[in-house]
Formats: C-alpha cells, structure tokens, sequence
C-alpha cells in the first residue's frame, strides 16, 4: 500500500512514520525545504520520544521517504493525508489557507482515484471546501479523475505521539463512502488489534469530534483550577479535593491536575475554533467561554504570587524558571505558560534566567537574548531571588534541595504544577507557593 502525507510537523511525521512501520511504502511531504533536507539526513526537527528511530528505521528500509514535491509519491497512492497547520485566524476561526493550498496541489497533480484525507483539525465543512478546491484544479486541467474526501482527526498527545498512535483508544473516520471505509479499515488494521474501535461516521461528525474533545479536555482543566483557586482562598487543599472527586468513576482522575493553565498548539486554538463557529452559525457555547476566560486568568496566576510576595515591585529581581515547553516531553513552546510569566516579569523590570531539557532552542528563536538560557537546573538557580516551575519535566521531581538552598539568593519556590511536598521544603527552609495548596 502506497500513501503521502502532506505536513512534516508534530503529526504528519508521526503519521507517516507509523504508517512505514506497519509496512506502508509513505511519502511526507512538506514545503519546508530546510526541514526535508534534514529528516533526508535522518535527522528530526522536532523533539518527540521514539521519533528518530523510528524515522531512521523506516527511511533505511526505504519505506519511508521525503520530499518538497506531492507529485513525488502520488503516483499509486491510494491515500493523500493532509497534515499542514491550522493555526487561529483573527476571530479565533481556523486559518484554512495551507489546507486549501495543499488541496489545490493535489488537484493539480492526481492521475488516478484517491481518498484525500484532513488529519488536520478543522472545522465542519472544510471537507467540502477542499473538495471545491480540487475540483476547481481538475476542471482546469480538463482531467476526469475521481477522488474521495474523509475526515480522520488526530487524537495524538505530545510526547507520547508515537504510542497514541500506535495504541490509538479509538480511530474517528468521517466518510460517505463504503470504499474509503474499506481502504481506512485496511490501513488502520496493524492499530486497531487491541480491539479498539474505528468510528465510522459522517463527515461532519467527524470534524467536529476533535473540537469536542479538546473542549471537554480543556474544560476540565479550566474546572479544577477554578477549584483549586477557591481552595487557595478557603484554606482548603486541591489534592485533597482532587482526590475525592476523581475517585468517583463518573468523574474520574485524568485531567483534573490544577497548574499554570493549559497551553499548546492545540487546546487554546481549537477552543478558539469552536466558539468561532458557533458564532459563525449564531449560537455562543457559554460553557466553552467561560473555559477560555478562566484559562486566560490563570496563565497569570503564578506572577501574580510572585508580584504580590515582592510587594508589587520585580525590579531587578531575578527569578529562575524551569520549564519552558507547554508540557513535559515536547519542545513545543506554543501558547506556552511559561512565556506569559516571563513576558510579564520582563514588563515588570525583574530579570530571567531559564532552563528546558528540551525547549531552549524553540525558546530562544522567540525570545532571543532577552532571557539568560542555563545548561542545568542549578545554573538556572543561581542567585535567583524566587524559583518558578512551569513544566513537570521528570528532572525537575527530585532535584537535590539542599544545593538549591545553598546556591539561591532567597528561598522562595512557586510550584506551577504542585509536584512539591510543601511541608518538606518548608522544613528545608524555602517559602513555598503552590496551586490551590493550603
Ligand atoms: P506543525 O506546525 O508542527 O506542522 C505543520 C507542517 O505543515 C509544517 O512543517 C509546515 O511547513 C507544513 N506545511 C504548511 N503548508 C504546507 C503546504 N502547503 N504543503 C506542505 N506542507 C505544508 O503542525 P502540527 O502540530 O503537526 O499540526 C498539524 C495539524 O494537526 C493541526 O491542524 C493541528 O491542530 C492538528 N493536531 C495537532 C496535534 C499536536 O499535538 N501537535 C494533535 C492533534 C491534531
């Protein structure tokens, strides 16, 4: 079986891989010269765990190709994924121009019958638009060449891309068609053994699935730290109200750990898309808003502790932040928490001295010198007046206090994502501030 994939960022490129490795003969394609230059080299752009073996794997074994050109590939291919960007236009509505872009250069160059597929996330109707739009490119080219549309979401979280998709819990496939269902369940099969469903439904559904599920992600997110913020004020402890409410099985544990707010490539934008199209169609999702309003609030939450235990005054404090990526085990900075505190501790006169495992790159190509990049942990520390953790990174767990203690100018920890014991460092002698923590 011969497919390509159209976008070599965090899902395209572990789309296209998986698929070689299940034995797909795959082209990802992108229009980043620079970028398919180096997977040519066996080399990844992007920070993902199990990525590069994976990649360089499948790419010996000839499996698994890459190239600036779609028609490369499509002779033969019974699938053409679109994986490109979907980034917030100016209302907050996805920006569908590098989808559209992608389906006009399919138009231009299919021969033969293929199922083009959005792993995008976009909203409903875009299936119909890049249907048009190919349409259009065929019509101009006077070919009579038959194709399909479907939509397959893509549920993969950062960080552990490869698993999710390799050990997918479901496969959300929008189609009309009983031939694109059949080419879909052949190729998803090495997924789906585990017995896990393929969800076939319509088109619309499909789309709107993935907007559903990172609102209701979100929404628990935006929830807990409500929680957790009226804790703070009562003098009640989030653990111990997360605990009780996530041991009750309609509710559960997953996502209800209060932090910094959610960020991303994802969650911010796709809550942006669906009030957006709610609007677009004259209906406000009030429940949504207000996740968006309370996740606005709480990305601040941090250096409001930290303003308020300075007096008001950051000038020329210096705090280190460990942490920079949006969550552990990405280098994605999108929308990152981090970069609001650090933006506002800049604008607040205080200086930053930062350290990512992973991050430090996507970070300086945003911030460049205005923030002091560290090579460890405890340079970040060093003379700092207050220590921020932003991202749970597994380094981060168990760092060794005492040499903390010893290399800061002021004990003074603020726990992001209360991974801390706040008795113990308060045994050790730091002034502790977590979420929602007594
Ligand atoms: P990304 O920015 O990492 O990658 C997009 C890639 O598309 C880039 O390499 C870009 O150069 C390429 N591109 C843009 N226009 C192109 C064109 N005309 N032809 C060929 N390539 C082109 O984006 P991403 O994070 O992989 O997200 C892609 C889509 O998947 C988005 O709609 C996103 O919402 C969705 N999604 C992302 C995740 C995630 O965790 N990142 C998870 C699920 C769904």
């Amino acid at each position: 079986m011969r497919i390509v994939v159209v976008g070599s960022g965090y899902v395209g490129l572990v789309t296209g891989a998986c698929f070689a490795e299940s034995g797909v003969n795959v082209t990802c394609v992108d229009v980043d010269s620079a970028k398919i230059q180096q997977l040519k080299q066996g080399k990844i752009p992007i920070y993902e765990p199990g990525l590069e073996v994976m990649v360089r794997v499948n790419s010996e074994k000839k499996r698994l190709t890459f190239s600036t050109d779609i028609s490369e590939g499509i002779d033969g291919a019974e699938v053409v994924f679109i994986a490109v960007g979907t980034p917030p236009g100016e209302d907050g509505s996805a920006d569908l121009k590098h989808v559209l872009n992608v389906a006009r250069d399919i138009g231009r160059v299919i021969t033969k019958h293929i199922v083009v597929v959005t792993k995008s996330t976009v909203p409903v109707g875009t299936a119909e638009k890049i249907r048009t739009a190919i349409q259009s490119e065929l019509d101009k080219r006077n070919a009579a060449v038959s194709f399909d549309m479907a939509s397959n979401p893509e549920f993969l979280k950062e960080g552990a891309a490869i698993d999710d998709f390799l050990k997918p819990e479901r496969i959300v496939i929008g189609t009309d068609k009983e031939g694109t269902k059949e080419i879909m369940t052949r190729l998803y099969m090495p997924f789906v053994l585990n017995n896990h469903p393929i969800l076939f439904m319509d088109i619309a559904s499909a789309e709107i699935t993935k907007y559903a599920a990172n609102a209701m992600l979100a929404t628990r997110i935006s929830f807990i730290n409500e929680i957790a913020n009226l804790c703070e004020i009562l003098g009640a402890d989030i653990n111990n109200v997360r605990k009780g409410i996530g041991s009750d099985s309609r509710i559960g544990s997953k996502f209800i750990y209060p932090g910094t707010g959610y960020g991303g490539s994802c969650f911010p934008k796709d809550v942006k898309a669906i009030l957006q199209t709610a609007r677009d169609n004259g209906y406000e999702l009030n429940v949504i808003r207000a996740v968006e309003k309370a996740n606005d609030y709480q990305k601040n939450v941090i250096f409001n502790k930290m303003n308020k235990f300075f007096g008001g005054d950051l000038r020329n404090r210096l705090i280190g932040i460990w942490g920079l990526s949006f969550k552990p085990k990405t280098d994605d900075i999108r929308e990152a928490s981090s970069l609001v505190l650090i933006e506002k501790l800049l604008g607040a006169g205080a200086r930053v001295k930062a350290y990512d495992p992973a991050a430090m790159e996507e970070t300086r190509k945003v911030l460049g010198d205005r923030i002091e990049y560290s090579n460890d942990p405890y340079e970040a520390v060093a003379d700092t007046d207050a220590v921020a953790l932003m991202t749970e990174w597994s380094e981060f767990h168990l760092p060794d206090f005492n040499r903390l203690a010893g290399m800061m100018k002021e004990k003074v920890i603020f726990d992001g994502r209360n991974i801390y014991d706040p008795a113990l460092l308060r045994s050790l002698g730091f002034i502790y501030f977590g979420i929602g923590r007594k």
